[in-house]
């Protein structure tokens, strides 16, 4: 993303809720989700011991410690329960509007809230209510050192968009 007049954020990709940039499984122990996220699929942890779902994904279950834990589907489409609107001032290099949002998973889903960003949506539109759907996109290569060569590796995040844009 070029950042006018700062080009130390030239093709910098700003974070927000993306806790481990180093997606690759030398590096990170919740690989898969990257994996399932470039399969396009919206994933978190269950423990096989007690069945407590947690997300973000985990390496240890929260609630009983154990560390076998398997990935479960999370569903694709949510509601927006209550967002933030960012306008002016938002943090450098990030674009406006900056929306983040609580959004709740359908009844029975595995999971039933989370925070995300919700990208793809002009300010002033988006209500509390309204309907939004997962989106995978790539965000800037990380170099990594694997035994003997600097590689690029890959790298994907995910958002919500409202479905009626
Ligand atoms: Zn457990």
């Amino acid at each position: 993303m070029a950042v006018l007049g700062i080009p130390v954020l030239e093709d910098k990709y700003p974070v927000t809720m993306d806790m481990w940039p180093i997606q690759c499984k030398e590096f990170n122990r919740v690989w898969p989700f990257y994996e399932n996220l470039k399969q396009g699929k919206f994933t978190t942890t269950k423990c096989k011991g007690c069945g407590k779902v947690a997300y973000p994904p985990r390496v240890i279950c929260p609630e009983c410690y154990s560390e076998d834990l398997e990935y479960v589907d999370l569903p694709k489409k949510a509601k927006v329960v209550v967002f933030s609107e960012e306008l002016k001032g938002v943090p450098l290099g990030y674009d406006s509007p900056l929306i983040h949002a609580t959004i709740e998973f359908p009844a029975g889903s595995p999971f039933k809230t989370i925070v995300t960003k919700i990208i793809n949506c002009p300010a002033g539109k988006l209500k509390e209510g309204d309907e939004v759907q997962f989106v995978v996109f790539p965000v800037a290569a990380h170099p990594i050192d694997i035994k003997g060569g600097i590689a690029m590796k890959e790298r994907v995040f995910f958002a919500f968009e409202p479905v009626n844009k």
